[in-house]
Parts: structure tokens; sequence; C-alpha cells
């Protein structure tokens, strides 16, 4: 006997915090793989509160919507850059980039942790 049964997917997405447009991973989506994550603390003196975390995910289109007239777009090839990303460009990542200092950010908290810990054992 053939029947139907309902498959219920769990999965994550991300959605732009501007326009809700869901940005999905696995579905070879441009629009998530151009996602803009801004993600920083602010520091002492900062409009966003001293250590507060300031978070957003912004598609492409509200980037340019949004930021168009003020970023500056230069033609350059990502193999052969003859521009440079200077070191202030520190607080607006893209997927990749978020994923590699989450992760940096990560393995230095524990290595923190394992060094008091070990302070404390002594
Ligand atoms: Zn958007």
């Amino acid at each position: 006997m053939r029947q139907t049964r309902t498959k219920t997917i769990q999965e994550e997405i991300v959605v732009c915090d501007r326009c809700h447009r869901e940005m999905d991973p696995g579905n070879r989506d441009f629009e998530y793989q151009e996602r803009t994550a801004i993600r920083f603390r602010g520091g002492y003196g900062s409009v966003f509160g001293d250590g507060n975390l300031v978070e957003a995910d912004i598609c492409q289109n509200c980037l340019q919507e949004v930021f168009g007239k003020y970023l500056r777009i230069t033609e350059d090839d990502p193999f052969d850059p003859k521009h440079q990303l200077s070191d202030d460009a520190d607080k607006a990542y893209q997927e990749y980039q978020l994923q590699q200092i989450l992760s940096t950010e990560n393995f230095l908290k524990n290595f923190r942790e394992a060094i008091q810990t070990k302070q404390q054992e002594n």
C-alpha cells in the first residue's frame, strides 16, 4: 500500500534585517553569498554603547540602496588585486570572512579560559 507522509525539514537561512529577504545557504544562492554581516562590539565612547554587541545581516540590494552612494566601488581583479583592502575595513564582513572571524574568536576565548584554569591550578 502506498501512502503519503508529511516530512518536516528544518533548515537555517539568513534573513535580511531590513527587507526580510530570505537568503538560503544551501541553494547556491548568490544573495546569501553576497550578503554583508555586521558584527562588532562597541568600544569606549561608541554611539552604540560601551561593550554592546551590534549585529545585522544585510542583503546586497539593501546595502546598495542604503549605502550605495557612499560606497567606493573600484573595478579590480580579485585574483590579482591592484587595490589592497585597508586594515580599517574590519567591521563589516561577507559570510566566508565572518566564519573565519567567529572561529578565531571562539579559539581565543577557549585559549584564554584554558590559561585562566591553568593559572588557578597553580
Ligand atoms: Zn534586504
